[in-house]
């Protein structure tokens, strides 16, 4: 089994520095793509600053002198003529180039140039002048303390080791069809193009096998959901749902009623339910999933409801206490962080139908988990999930009925690709009494203003969100930062206004802990990253104040703003940013999650409909469903012929494949 640590050059520092940036095999190691390509152009001596980059091309001049160290190393002298000059060029270990580099030969050196002593140390030769073409050089997301280069040299040293054992997940009938390159071919260009056209090609490929491997596992959900008269069959008394809804604390809107009816129906019928809620932030969602949850326990099943984070987790589990207070039905909340003692207990009531609700993060979908009868699954912020997490959830009942809940609205386009089969209900309606969050855009330089506004709020007694895109401060960026701006607030605000941060690298604990300082107003400012994100919800804080606005997609700035104007009084969003303020204005006017969707959709393609890139269905790594929507179609049509193809059902690849969506 090849693993990350056994790539030749992959130390344990390195290893943790690689798992930072979500490297966890040697599959993700090759796959972690360029963001992007520096094209070098060739330089001549005179324009290259002191100490400065520089590739050359130049016939080696003088035989190259060897010297060798201890511990097996060694370097190289030679001269090089050039255009623009003669140069010397040193090279560290290299010593087998020496027998290439004869005289006359045509090399091209890249290193660093030391113009007092004219002299190049190169990092590396290639044996064989580039003439007119540019070198092409990938640079890849990293973290502090790995560089491009390192990452480059592990990547390539993964592809020669492992090269041949890469999966590919193209089936051959299709390699054929569109004369793609093999994977290990493929995924070498990419790391190492050589030419734009060649990297245009296998970029088109690895697109395709991303998008094929993708629609695949969609086909297959459908397919099982497809079966007919599959479902559970429920009966029970109406009229303690109706009691249950008539004693709210808020009477439902019009399409919270109509979303309850839709799913109360497929409850009853004989039908498996899969239905997809959707409804902007704030549009009251959950309370629509509780009382699917009812009926299901009324009908004699248990219910799980999963969320994205610990603290949402928490806060739907405190909710739904408090709802059902007032009845005997035993509710359990299951996330990362449970004791160990009370995770068996939990087990133990699960399995023996004891426990009718749970709530919890992916905590619930563990293989230890065993349920008794589970009747319906709810996912809330389902694009936050995979495929085989939800597949995961559904397959620990017979045949659940599924829930899904989504703030994110999908365009209609891309919604039937994906969810085609699913059914769908959509609340527009805004409860009563919620209204319209102001929105602002302003300058760094307004930051005064900015303080005036948050004070006049906190003057009211009412509470601040402050988001920053990074928690702390880098070499590499200046973007504002939750620690900083921890610091900034209390010099702002220390004196008489406590203030806090919470961002996802704390512990889960104290991440409950804060959010419930928070909720109970003993923080007024609680300063964060977007964990806040999703569905939290403080009544009394009205104002939220992002720095570096453009950072995030316009479908994260809404969420992060439905986190505002959730009480009675007038709430503001401040969007702080030097830059992009053309599409930032859009917040100023727009309200309608379904709208900005769009126009995110147009301005930047999927990156960020979807949530945060590294979770969830859409969290491609290549592949972007809006640019490459036409191979999107082409490996929806593939996957699907493949998958119905019973001649392939003993394909090796196919049953990877199956496989892959229920283990996850
Ligand atoms: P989301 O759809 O974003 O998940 P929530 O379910 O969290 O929204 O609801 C947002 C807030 O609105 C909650 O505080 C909830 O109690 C409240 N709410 C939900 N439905 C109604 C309603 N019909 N009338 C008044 N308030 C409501
Ligand atoms: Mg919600």
């Amino acid at each position: 089994m090849m693993e990350l640590k056994d790539v030749k050059g992959v130390g344990p520092k390195a290893l943790s520095l690689l798992n930072k940036i979500n490297i966890y095999t040697v599959d993700d190691l090759v796959t972690h793509y360029p963001f992007r390509y520096e094209v070098l152009e060739r330089n001549d001596l005179a324009e290259v600053i002191d100490g400065g980059k520089i590739i050359i091309d130049g016939k080696v001049e003088s035989v190259p002198i060897l010297m060798r160290f201890k511990a097996g190393l060694n370097k190289m002298n030679f001269r090089l003529v050039t255009q623009s000059g003669v140069v010397g060029v040193s090279i560290f270990n290299r010593a087998f180039l020496k027998t290439q580099l004869t005289v006359g030969t045509g090399i091209t050196v890249i290193g660093k140039l030391d113009k007092t002593k004219n002299v190049i140390t190169a990092s590396d030769i290639k044996m064989e002048t580039l003439m007119s073409k540019a070198k092409i050089e990938p640079v890849y997301h990293s973290t502090s303390g790995l560089t491009n280069k390192n990452l480059s040299t592990y990547i390539n040293m993964a592809l020669l080791m492992y090269g041949k054992e890469i999966k590919d997940y193209i089936p051959s009938i299709y390699l054929e069809k569109y004369n793609f390159v093999n994977k290990k071919t493929a995924l070498n260009i990419i790391h190492n193009p050589s030419t734009m056209e060649k990297l245009k090609e296998v970029t088109i490929r690895l697109k395709y096998e991303e998008l094929f491997v993708f629609m695949f596992k969609i086909n297959y959900l459908k397919l099982l959901n497809k079966k007919k008269n599959n479902g559970l069959v429920r009966e029970f008394d109406q009229a303690k749902i109706d009691d249950f809804i008539n004693n709210l604390p808020y009477k439902l809107t019009g399409d919270q009623l109509k979303a309850v009816d839709e799913i109360i129906n497929d409850l009853k019928s004989a039908n498996r339910m899969n239905r997809l809620l959707q409804g902007d932030v704030g549009s009251g969602k959950t309370i629509v999933s509780f009382i699917a949850m009812l009926v299901n326990h009324y009908s004699g099943y248990q219910s799980a409801l999963m969320a994205p984070t610990e603290i949402l987790a928490m806060q739907h589990y405190n909710n739904l206490c408090a709802f059902l207070k007032d009845t005997d039905i035993k509710i359990a909340l299951l996330t990362g962080s449970t004791t160990k003692k009370d995770k068996l207990e939990i087990y133990k009531g699960l399995k023996d139908g004891n426990i009718s609700m749970v709530v919890g993060t992916h905590a619930l979908i563990q293989e230890e988990v065993e349920y008794c009868n589970l009747g319906l699954v709810i996912t809330d912020e389902q694009h936050r999930f995979g495929v085989h997490q939800r597949a995961n959830l559904q397959n620990k009942g017979v045949r659940p009925d599924v829930l899904y809940m989504s703030a994110t609205p999908i365009p209609r386009t891309y919604a039937l690709t994906i969810f085609g089969d699913m059914d769908v209900s959509t609340i527009k309606e805004r409860p009563n009494g919620r209204q319209k969050v102001d929105t602002i855009v302003k300058k760094n330089s307004e930051i005064k203003d900015v303080l005036g506004m948050m004070y006049e709020e906190l003057k009211k007694g009412h509470q601040v969100y402050v988001i920053a895109p990074l928690i702390e401060d880098s070499e590499n960026s200046d973007l504002a930062t939750v620690c900083n701006l921890k610091d900034q607030m209390k010099l702002a605000f220390g004196e008489h206004y406590k203030i806090d941060i919470v961002h996802g690298k704390m512990a889960s604990g104290a991440k409950d802990m804060i959010m419930k300082q928070f909720k109970d107003n003993d923080i007024q400012i609680l300063i964060s990253t977007t964990v806040v994100e999703v569905g939290v919800d403080v009544p009394n804080a009205t104002t939220m104040v992002i720095f570096d606005a453009d950072r995030f997609g316009l479908s994260t700035l809404h969420q992060l703003r439905g986190r505002v104007g959730r009480g009675t009084s007038k709430s503001r969003c401040i969007l702080i940013s030097d830059s992009d303020t053309e599409r930032l204005k859009i917040m100023e006017k727009e309200d309608d999650g379904f709208v900005i969707s769009e126009e995110d959709f147009k301005l930047r393609g999927h990156g960020d409909l979807f949530g945060t890139k590294q979770s969830g269905d859409m969290a491609f790594k290549i592949a972007n469903i809006r640019q490459d929507y036409k191979i999107l179609l082409q490996a929806k049509k593939d996957s699907k012929e493949y998958l119905l193809n019973k001649d392939t059902d003993n394909d090796e690849l196919k049953k990877t494949l199956i496989n892959s969506i229920s283990e996850g």
